[in-house]
């Protein structure tokens, strides 16, 4: 009888019917279910502790046996067992203590060898241990780290222990239960890692540190490297759907000269970084395929300028731009960006050099704007002069996904605030022709999790700012500073200048770890009442309607109001210069990339700029510091990734980080040596069909993210 991962558990092992079905109710159906099932810690238990070096508050591994046992309830009516535990080298008596464990004073096994693992507590001079782990023992000392798995509903843990351990193992041993390989065998050997079979059954009961973790890196490869693939198939459909429908572009050579002469038309010398990433887009065009980029640049970074020069070629090959911002005010801003870019060009005749093929009428490009507001005969026409070429360049919001805007020939899609944007929209866009695709994105995330989150698109980044760049002086605030901060904001505001005041919550709260917290409502009340009474003060936070919002942020940009105290809504890049204050409440209640991103609000116009970090009483870590000294968004979100992990990377949630199970996306460098594996696969151009176990894991994998 031979089986394979997928077999179902029930016909391979006996299980009893209610916990088959309690099983199936948490996805574990299968034989490979059930593999997966790791232990979730592991001890090591051939270093035993004597009395002598039992260690506090720390898990101690400790042999003896039990003598008694008794129940015990506390003043509170606390239900506790207690037991007695003699301690074998020193036979000194210890106390170990359960809570709210029912039914433990039965089982426990008195009188008997027994290895026990638990924290040790020291109270009123006396050692407790508490919540033992227990386990019986005959033979010396266990070789190994032995596992540890978690309950699951009523199914204990020797449940797990027993089925794998003694059912599923000795046929995975005699072959009976085959465990293929999902990576290609030659990228293990290359990158020193386990065959499939050795890193599961190691997990399951590894020989020591050493082999447990070359088993979790063997998995995480194969997860990592499965990812991968996924991901650079999906970007090669994107990269060929146009050719299937053949309304797909067609290749256009680098033209140095023209990229070059439009340079010269710009009031300031491009960055190196901006260089290279037109660079490698324009290359992009040079293929057959369409282009799935990603262009990433701290704000201020000019990405409006890369966006205008990826523009260049396809407007001048006769096909149409589209360009999208996911709000009215960004679409807006974008739009002004781009046609300044535009103007100064045609203003030194660069249009007149390269004219645009196939052009009707102009010379030079015709943009226009469309939004949900642009309505009746307006927005005929721009249908119309769409649909008849007339207008190169569209700019706008979602708008333009509608499906009565046809184009006559869209070449390139660009959406700016990438995070804001969904595959689907992607995939609407896509429907609109094949176009080239390039996404902006502000939001600055280390290259290693870019691959994971954008891994079907190539990357470009800006990595530096125009030289000149006001830095925004940034100060961590205490409390006592607070009266002084308040002034110079009151100062900065009669030289005409506008603050932004942003706090974590909306409401006041009086949820336990809130109450110190500031809210929207009660600050502008504070503010407004009592600091800056003299002052016009508007208020914007995420519950409001989009409309209002728009309303308000408009508002504030045309100087109406002073200050505007806000939630974290005011984060999407809102261009207004004459705002030179960015107060943050609660600061270390936000990651540090956000922080920074609140901090790009301000310093976007000639005057100097200030952001003041203001935290709660509580507060006592160095982390906002880093602040002060680091203006780079790639650092602080790197930074970010260090101390409080990736979900506190600003944007990391809505870019949609696949669940991953063994791979630590901490690790940049096995992130990078299963992205290289998985392309060096697709180049070497081999069938999945000739890889089933590795086609199967894709499939999975794809399911899987698409349900995300
Ligand atoms: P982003 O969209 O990346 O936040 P923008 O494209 O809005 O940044 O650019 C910010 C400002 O910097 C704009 O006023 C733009 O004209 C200007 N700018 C862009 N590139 C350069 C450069 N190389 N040198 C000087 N100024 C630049
Ligand atoms: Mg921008």
């Amino acid at each position: 009888m031979h089986y394979t991962l997928l077999t179902p558990l029930n016909k391979v092992i006996k299980i009893a019917k209610k916990h088959y079905e309690e099983l199936q109710k948490q996805n574990i159906v299968t034989v490979q279910d059930l593999l997966l099932y790791f232990p979730r810690e592991y001890e090591d238990r051939s270093q035993f502790t004597d009395f002598s070096h039992i260690r506090a508050d720390q898990k101690n591994v400790l042999r003896g046996e039990f003598i008694s046992v008794y129940k015990e309830t506390t003043r509170n009516n606390f239900h506790l067992i207690k037991a007695q535990f003699r301690e074998e080298t020193s036979k000194k008596i210890l106390e170990c203590v359960w809570f709210n464990t029912k039914g433990i004073d039965k089982t426990l096994p008195l009188h008997q060898k027994v290895m026990i693992s638990a924290k040790a507590k020291l109270q009123y001079g006396k050692i407790s241990l508490q919540t033992p782990n227990v386990q019986i023992y005959e033979g010396e000392t266990s070789e190994g780290l032995y596992p540890l798995y978690s309950k699951l509903s009523f199914i204990t843990e020797k449940w797990f222990f027993r089925k794998i351990h003694e059912e599923l193992f000795p046929k995975i041993q005699n072959g009976t239960i085959n465990i293929p390989n999902i990576v290609p065998t030659h990228f293990l050997k290359k990158f020193h890692l386990l065959s499939r079979k050795e890193a599961i059954l190691t997990l399951h009961y590894p020989k020591n540190k050493n082999s447990l973790q070359k088993a979790q890196d063997t998995l995480a490869f194969e997860e990592l490297f499965v990812l991968q693939l996924v991901s650079l198939y999906k970007k090669q459909t994107l990269q060929h759907a146009g050719q299937k429908n053949n309304t797909g572009i067609h290749p256009i050579p680098l033209n140095p000269e023209m990229i070059k002469d439009f340079f010269a038309t710009l009031p300031f010398t491009p960055t190196n970084a901006q260089k290279i990433a037109v660079f490698e887009i324009l290359k992009d065009y040079e293929k057959n395929i369409s282009m799935q980029r990603l262009l990433e640049g701290d704000v201020g970074s000019g990405k409006t300028l890369v966006a205008v020069c990826a523009m260049l070629p396809i407007l001048l090959e006769g096909y149409q731009v589209a360009l999208i911002a996911p709000t009215e005010i960004l679409a807006k801003q974008l739009f002004v960006g781009i046609s300044t870019f535009l103007k100064q060009a045609e203003e030194q005749s660069f249009f007149t050099k390269y004219p645009i093929k196939k052009s009707n009428i102009f010379n030079n490009p015709s943009t226009a704007f469309l939004s949900g507001s642009i309505k009746g005969k307006k927005r005929e026409q721009i249908r119309k002069d769409l649909r008849t070429n007339q207008i190169q360049i569209l700019v706008g919001t979602h708008a333009i996904l509608e499906e009565n805007i046809v184009f006559h020939n869209l070449g390139l899609a660009i959406v700016d605030e990438q995070h804001r944007f969904g595959v689907l929209q992607r995939e609407k866009l896509l429907q609109k022709g094949s176009p080239h695709f390039l996404q902006m994105s502000a939001t600055p995330i280390p290259r290693s999790l870019a691959i994971i989150a954008f891994g079907d698109m190539d990357l470009s980044v800006l990595n530096e700012l125009p030289p000149g760049r006001q830095t925004i002086e940034t100060k961590v605030i205490t409390e006592s500073e607070r009266r002084t901060v308040e002034q110079f904001i009151d100062d900065q505001i009669e030289k005409g200048r506008q603050a932004f005041v942003i706090c974590p919550l909306v409401e006041t709260s009086a949820s336990e770890g809130f109450e110190d917290l500031r809210s929207v409502e009660e600050e502008y009340i504070r503010l407004s009442e009592h600091i800056f009474p003299h002052r016009k003060i508007a208020i914007l936070h995420g519950k409001m309607k989009p409309k209002e919002k728009d309303q308000i942020m408009n508002d504030f940009k045309n100087k109406k109001y002073d200050i505007l105290v806000s939630t974290s809504v005011v984060e999407v890049g809102v261009d207004v210069p004459n705002a030179t204050i960015m107060v943050i409440e609660g600061a270390e209640r936000f990651g540090l990339s956000q922080l920074h991103q609140f901090r790009g609000r301000v310093g976007r116009g000639s005057q100097k700029s200030y952001c003041f970090l203001l935290h709660t009483k509580n507060y006592k870590n160095e982390r906002l510091s880093a602040m002060e000294t680091t203006t780079n968004g790639f650092e602080l979100a790197e930074l970010d990734m260090k101390l409080r992990g990736i979900g506190e990377i600003f944007g990391i949630q809505q870019s949609g980080i696949p669940d991953l199970k063994m791979a630590n996306l901490m690790n940049g460098k096995k992130i990078l040596e299963a992205k290289e594996a998985a392309e060096e696969f697709i180049a070497s151009k081999e069938p999945l069909d000739s890889h089933l176990p590795l086609k199967d894991a894709v499939e999975n994998r794809k399911k899987n993210v698409r349900s995300q």
